[in-house]
């Protein structure tokens, strides 16, 4: 199997719950490593720029309001299958849909504010890293 890498974040609302350390024992219990993390407080643009895609839908201006309604947690998670497993974990976009265990079951409240971002998959994965980490400043855990 593949070694990968991903981006993670947790949200405001998760850092605000104080979980950091919860859902970082569930990424080190299921085989990933923490290999770069810096907490921030984004800016409206820095916001806008990471969610880019979703620019123009319904739900865009409030998510980006609430990505900078507090710090967030932002890391690279590298291993194997790594972009799906931490999927996985997270659980479903909508907590009310994800599976019992999963991080947004046990820690978000509604499809905005739902505790994790990960990314979708390996281009997304790649780009997500590089808007906020420097290759040099990503620690490689093998
Ligand atoms: N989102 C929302 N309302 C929606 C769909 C998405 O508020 O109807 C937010 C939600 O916070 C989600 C983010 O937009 O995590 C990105 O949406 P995506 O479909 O990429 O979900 P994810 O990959 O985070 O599960």
């Amino acid at each position: 199997m593949a070694i990968e890498r991903t981006l993670s974040i947790i949200k405001p609302d998760a850092v605000a719950k104080n979980v950091i350390g919860k859902i970082y024992s569930r990424f080190e219990s299921n085989g990933l490593k923490i290999v770069a993390a810096r907490m921030r407080w984004l800016s409206r643009a820095e916001a806008e720029g990471f969610y880019a895609v979703h620019r123009g839908k319904p739900f865009f201006n409030d998510l980006v309001t609430f990505m900078t309604s507090g710090p967030v947690m932002i890391q690279v998670l590298e291993g194997e299958n790594a972009i799906a497993k931490n999927r996985e974990l997270m659980g479903a976009t909508d907590p009310k849909k994800a599976a019992p265990g999963t991080i947004r079951a046990d820690f978000a409240q509604s499809i905005d504010a739902n505790a994790v971002h990960g990314s979708d998959g390996p281009d997304t994965a790649k780009a997500e890293i590089a808007y906020f980490f420097p290759e040099m400043e990503v620690y490689s855990g093998r």
